[in-house]
């Protein structure tokens, strides 16, 4: 009879601890499935920056690619590991340390569909002579990658020793980027005279991740400076360094700079931006791949109430404000706008329903609409903007006149591939295979 309840005891146990882990790993296939599904039908399934890709013949399904994944890419989707959350793929390859039997590699585009990056050669010079390319923009993402190749090309520069003309610079380094920036540290080591040029802030993508975001990297060694050695850090911290950086060896930046064209003359480069002109032996494109905010291209977007970037969502308040776009950017900044006092915020989206938001976004978002506080308009187009209104198209030609006092266009970024190609470098579709940067 002991032995009877002893059994009946374990059993009871046993379900009480088994039923809801079977339970939970159930819903965390079946939900994993279902973005699989998802991002396929909508095509997005690729990042654009390194990923992993999967050996299936040697992957034994043991799911440590998916648990080790800061960034929550990665499910096992009917027994098999897959990349379920593309856009927040980062690169870090972690997934392809901890696989046991090597079934991860990183790289680019995918079996079918390529990537298009520049072509550039082991020093990173391009094919046009003088050219570099570092970091992102060559399709390598990760700040250490980024800080490595910045190191490099300088090095590359300092040796091939170009002929320069009196006065002229030794390399305009464009982007202040962790590229840009290493390579900058890298330049003023070696005496170079260089500068950098830079659209926006100091920082690079690294500004315009989430507050407090973690940020994963592994120790880099950086000119003058020395040893970058935290593992994790966040965002802001690692911006404050980064500024210290900077003052500490004074490192000749201007920022608010867009590098509008580049090309060359009488033997040597010039470098045009809307206000000044620079000349140079070399230069190094840092540029990154967000590019600058891509423009809708309809009447009235150059009203000074545009704007493709939301600082304080606190400043508005009692207005009537327009946010274009579907992505986290656009629906953040939305819902930050429709939390504030009096605020009428409606989101114009060209697609039928969201498709690549954080859950989080997603449920504040449905939220916002269910309680009114936030209108959205999907398959709508913005047709034009007015001093006092907006223009919009939705489905079936329904044109919507709305009072309008603010417009937030997120509408993804430019490739810089227009700069590129003035430039005259080639670009290369391709499926490669990530080769590991040399410390
Ligand atoms: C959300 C997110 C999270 C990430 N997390 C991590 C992480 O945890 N760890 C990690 O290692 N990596 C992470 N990454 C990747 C990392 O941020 C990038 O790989 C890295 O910043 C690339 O550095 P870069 O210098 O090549 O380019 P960027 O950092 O993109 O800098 C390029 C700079 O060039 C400037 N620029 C562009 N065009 C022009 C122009 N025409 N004229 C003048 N200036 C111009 C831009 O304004 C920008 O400042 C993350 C990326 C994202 C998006």
């Amino acid at each position: 009879m002991e032995t009877l309840y002893t059994l009946l005891t374990f059993v009871v146990l046993f379900g009480l601890i088994a039923i809801p882990y079977w339970r939970r790993v159930a819903r965390h296939k079946r939900e994993a499935a279902e973005k699989f599904d998802k991002s396929q039908r909508m095509g997005i399934q690729a990042p654009i920056t390194l990923h992993p890709h999967f050996d299936l013949t040697s992957c034994i399904g043991c799911a440590s690619c998916v648990r080790v994944c800061p960034e929550h890419v990665l499910g096992i989707v009917r027994g098999r590991p897959a990349i379920i959350n593309g856009s927040k793929c980062v690169g870090h390859g972690l997934c392809a340390d901890v696989c046991p039997v090597g079934a991860i590699t990183l790289g680019f585009g995918t079996p079918r569909q390529g990537m298009e990056i520049p072509y550039y050669d082991d020093h990173y010079e391009t094919n046009v002579r003088g050219v570099y390319i570092i970091g992102e923009l060559g399709g390598m993402g990760l700040i250490r990658n980024a800080v490595t190749q910045g190191v490099k090309a300088i090095e590359h520069v300092a040796s091939a020793r170009r002929a320069k003309q009196l006065d002229d610079l030794d390399v305009v380094i464009v982007g202040a980027g962790p590229a840009g920036l290493a390579a900058a540290l890298a330049a003023q080591e070696k005496s170079l005279r260089y500068v950098v040029l830079e659209q926006e802030e100091i920082g690079g993508t690294i500004l315009h991740y989430p507050r407090q975001k973690l940020v994963l990297t592994q120790p880099v060694e950086l000119p003058l400076f020395g040893k970058l050695k935290f593992t994790e850090v966040t965002k802001e911290d690692l911006l404050r360094v980064w500024q210290e950086i900077v003052g500490r060896f004074h490192l000749n930046i201007v920022t608010g700079q867009k590098v509008e064209s580049i090309h060359e003359a009488g033997g040597r480069m010039l470098v045009r931006t809307l206000t000044a002109e620079f000349r140079t032996a070399n230069v190094l494109l840092a540029l990154g791949r967000r590019g600058s905010p891509r423009k809708l291209g309809v009447t009235g977007e150059n009203l000074s109430k545009v704007m493709y970037r939301l600082i304080e969502a606190e400043s508005y308040k009692q207005k009537h404000i327009l946010v274009v776009g579907g992505g986290d950017s656009a629906v953040e900044a939305a819902i930050g706008l429709a939390s504030q006092v009096g605020n009428m915020v409606t989101v114009s989206y060209r697609k039928e329903e969201f498709v690549r938001l954080k859950e989080k976004n997603e449920r504040k978002v449905k939220e916002f609409t269910d309680s009114g506080k936030l209108s959205v308009l999907f398959n709508s187009q913005v047709l034009e903007i007015k001093p006092d209104a907006v223009v919009v198209q939705s489905s079936g030609n329904i044109v919507h006149n709305l009072a309008n006092d603010f417009v937030f266009i997120f509408a993804g970024g430019e490739l810089p591939t227009e700069l590129l190609k003035k430039c005259g470098i080639k670009m290369r579709t391709t499926e490669i295979e990530a080769q590991a940067v040399a410390a």
